[in-house]
């Protein structure tokens, strides 16, 4: 479905997102202060526009309260995105996203009606972490403190060979094998007579200590 969506900040990650719904076929507002980058996205966006969007008349009239969806991404002046954020959601605005920079930015961008605060460097930090510390995690991604999602290089050769059934990550290790991929090939929801081969990479869903506990078995 056709949602409408506005964006304010059009830095990497205002813009990236921002090419990425123009692609997926949506309507994009995007809105910036500076005169540059509204006119790299002139021809990209829906429409864009130059403003200050901690100007409260020019936000109702670019009818923002009429977004299905904004996302707010202005990074370094931490008060423009504050106060940007406050009035979006005192006009009405059904869904608000927005950046934070550091951890007590998105308590207050919380606070003031966000529904739902982002930290893409602290994010991408974490996953990149996890990366490093075990070059068998493929990828990591937090779903709340306790459970994650991680895509594991399966390098034990005791798993080759066997199937889901046979290891049962379950019973196990309390864990859900939602995905695998094999080479290019992914296979979603594999089924328990799917059998492991040398290099695929498990997606699997749990506690984060019990990904630890089979991440260790990962030489
Ligand atoms: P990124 O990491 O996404 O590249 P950043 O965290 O470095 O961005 P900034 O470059 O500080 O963030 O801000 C993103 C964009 O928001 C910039 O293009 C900036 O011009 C715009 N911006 C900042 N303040 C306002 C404002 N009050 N109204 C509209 N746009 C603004």
């Amino acid at each position: 479905m056709k949602k409408n969506f506005a964006i304010i900040g059009l830095g990497r990650f205002g813009g990236s997102i921002c090419r990425t719904l123009i692609e997926a076929g949506q309507d994009v507002l995007v809105i910036d202060s500076s005169e540059d980058r509204v006119n790299e996205f002139m021809n990209i966006a829906t429409h864009a526009v130059v403003a200050n969007a901690q100007d409260e008349s020019v936000l109702r009239s670019l009818g923002i309260r009429n977004f299905d969806h904004v996302v707010v991404a202005i990074g370094e002046d931490i008060q423009a995105s504050i106060l940007a954020t406050l009035m979006i959601k005192e006009m009405g605005v059904p869904f608000v996203t927005a950046k934070a920079q550091n951890e007590y930015h998105g308590q207050v961008l919380e606070k003031v009606g966000a529904d739902h605060v982002v930290h893409p460097e602290r994010d991408m930090g974490i996953r990149i972490g996890h990366h490093l510390v075990s070059k068998n995690v493929v990828d990591y991604l937090e779903l709340s403190d306790k459970y994650s999602l991680v895509e594991l290089k399966v390098t034990n050769s005791k798993f080759y060979n066997k199937s889901l059934a046979d290891l049962d990550f379950r019973a196990k290790f309390g864990l859900t094998v939602i995905g695998m991929r094999r080479g290019q090939e992914m296979i979603i929801s594999p089924t328990a007579d799917e059998k492991i081969q040398e290099n695929d990479t498990l997606m699997l869903v749990g506690a984060v200590d019990d990904l630890d506990r089979l991440e260790a078995k990962m030489p």
